[in-house]
């Protein structure tokens, strides 16, 4: 087979993949031209480095054939999909060819398990040590870690990543059971804690060799089992703490033709995905916890931010008077985010905050007003109702919504 059939193959294959953190970076085209910058050739994603720096990564399967059964993967043994592997040869040379020609900044491998899991981490790392030891390769590389490899081999992989990941999978350890019964949440905490130890290990002893400067992420499938969002973000809590990840990504199952049984025939909205993100967001940088956002049995509102519906469900707060409440309780305000809330504070030390201040920092004042003071200004609506409020605010349904709500129904 072509290396580029194989690319083509590989690179649709690990598309399902979210935990390279490819969103929010716009498309750029050279259609019609033969202009250069196209940002959405085969096989290439975008992510963020731990500086902020977006890059392009060519993002790639060593193969697709697997010999697990995960019920909802594409890649899993009995899938009728077209099947390829590349050799470490074939993915150095890609991964090289395409920075020497500027298409990428880095390389994001994962695979298929192939005769066992240490087998697959051997590939795996070689290709990383052959790109940083004979090519002198640079750049960003993202390697899936093989939970079941020996620790060894994942510390080897440390050693020339800069990220490592290892797949949660799904948000209960019962779930983990019936739709992937041949891999198990303790052998992967037991790989996530290898990774904390050997990040810990670097932290404490600087002179220690490098090891995955840009830490640990997972991906947990959302919509593939029956979980809803209070224990999905629960999980991701857990393991936040547990295992200090940098983050958890959230990917929306997606189903193929030929499903099992096992796994819904539609995927969840996008729109729930979307919820997951802002509501992870808040709890790594607002301070929120997992069951204030979600106190009881359920999923996240489609129709407002997760911030929104805290808010309006704890008015007791609110409104909240700019000039007294501390920067963490601003920042929990809808609409002022963490930097408008320390430029805020910033600012009463020099005079009192008024309205037209909020205006200037272009916060939203349609989402923030009903629930601040400032010095000139004291909300109307402070007394409406949460439900009056909410009806106001709601957003309405994306049209990529309601065509999965009609796919569904
Ligand atoms: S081990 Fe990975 S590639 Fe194989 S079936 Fe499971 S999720 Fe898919």
């Amino acid at each position: 087979m072509e290396l580029t059939d194989k690319l083509e193959i590989l690179a649709d294959a690990a598309k399902y993949d979210a935990s390279c953190a490819s969103s929010g970076a716009p498309k750029r085209t050279s259609e019609g031209k033969d202009g250069f910058g196209a940002t959405s050739g085969m096989g290439i994603c975008h992510s963020y480095t731990p500086d902020g720096r977006c890059v392009s990564l060519l993002k790639i399967l060593l193969t697709n054939f697997c010999v697990y059964d995960c019920q909802y993967c594409v890649n899993r043994r009995t899938s009728n999909v077209p099947r390829a592997r590349f050799s470490v040869a074939e993915v150095v040379k890609l991964t090289t060819d395409f920075y020497l020609r500027n298409y990428i900044d880095g390389l994001f491998l994962s695979s298929g398990i192939i005769q066992s899991a240490d087998y697959t981490m051997e590939q795996l790392v070689a290709i990383a040590r052959e790109l940083r030891e004979v090519h002198q390769f640079r750049g960003y590389i993202h390697l899936k870690t093989i939970p079941d490899a020996d620790p060894a081999l994942i510390a080897a992989a440390g050693r020339y990543a800069d990220r490592l990941s290892v797949n949660i999978e799904l948000p209960t350890e019962a779930a983990v059971e019936r739709l992937a019964p041949e891999k198990s949440v303790h052998t992967i905490k037991l790989a996530m804690g290898s990774i904390r130890r050997k990040l810990d290990e670097k932290a404490e002893e600087p002179r220690a060799p490098k090891f995955a400067p840009a830490g640990q992420s997972t991906q947990m499938i959302v919509g593939a089992d029956a979980s809803d969002d209070q224990t999905i973000l629960s999980t991701a809590e857990t393991l936040y703490g547990s295992y200090k990840l940098k983050r958890v990504y959230y990917s929306a199952f997606s189903p193929i033709p030929q499903s099992p049984g096992s796994v819904p025939l539609a995927p969840p909205p996008m729109q729930r995905e979307h919820r997951l993100y802002q509501a992870d967001f808040l709890l790594r940088s607002y301070g929120f916890q997992a069951n204030e956002l979600l106190p009881a049995a359920g999923n996240l509102a489609l129709d407002i931010d997760p911030k929104l519906a805290w808010a309006l469900a704890h008015r007791e707060h609110f409104p909240l008077d700019l000039n007294m409440a501390d920067e963490s309780m601003i920042s929990r305000v809808p609409g002022i985010g963490l930097r408008n809330a320390r430029r805020l504070v910033e600012l009463r030390r020099l005079r009192r905050i008024r309205y037209a201040d909020l205006v200037r920092l272009r916060c939203s004042m349609k989402k923030i007003a009903p629930f601040i003071v400032a010095a000139d200004y004291k909300p109307s609506q402070g007394a409406a109702a949460s439900e009056v409020l909410r009806r106001s605010m709601a957003e309405q349904p994306r049209q990529l919504d309601l065509w999965t709500e009609l796919q569904a129904a």
